[in-house]
């Protein structure tokens, strides 16, 4: 004589039918901002990364001529033409030392004096065709 059992107990777990798994919750990927799914996000990008040249340009500097008081041939560095440089003369700061202490000493007629003479005077080159600052000189 079998004991009576139930037989439903004793049976193991079906698997779930067919209508219980497609009611179960199916499985969503992780989708943040509703991004359609199957389009990859592209970030605006704007265009193709550009290489970046660093063109150097390289100049040889010019050798310049000695500059005197007076005109001198050179090539300007700017304008590279051959030009004879222009004079403007102007007076040096040491110029005006003297002219202050010639004041200070009280030799007031003398006082304007070396602001006249050459030999205080700066002359600045600068080039006749572009107007570029080239050198100056300094007795
Ligand atoms: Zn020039």
């Amino acid at each position: 004589m079998y004991p009576q059992v139930n037989k439903e107990q004793n049976l193991p777990s079906a698997p779930p039918s067919y209508s219980d798994s497609m009611n179960a919750p199916k499985y969503e990927p992780y989708n943040p901002g509703n991004i359609p799914i199957g389009h990859s996000y592209n970030a605006p990008t704007m265009g193709p990364p550009q290489p970046t040249r660093v063109i150097v340009v390289q100049t040889e500097p010019i050798p310049l001529p000695p500059l005197g008081p007076k005109s001198v041939q050179l090539t300007c560095p700017t304008c590279r033409s051959l030009v004879t440089t222009r004079i403007e003369e102007e007076s040096s700061s040491t110029a005006y030392l003297c002219c202050m202490l010639l004041f200070i000493v009280g030799c007031f007629v003398c006082s304007c004096l070396p602001l006249c003479m050459d030999n205080f005077k700066n002359c600045k080159h600068s080039c006749p065709s572009c107007g570029s600052f080239i050198g100056i000189y300094k007795p």
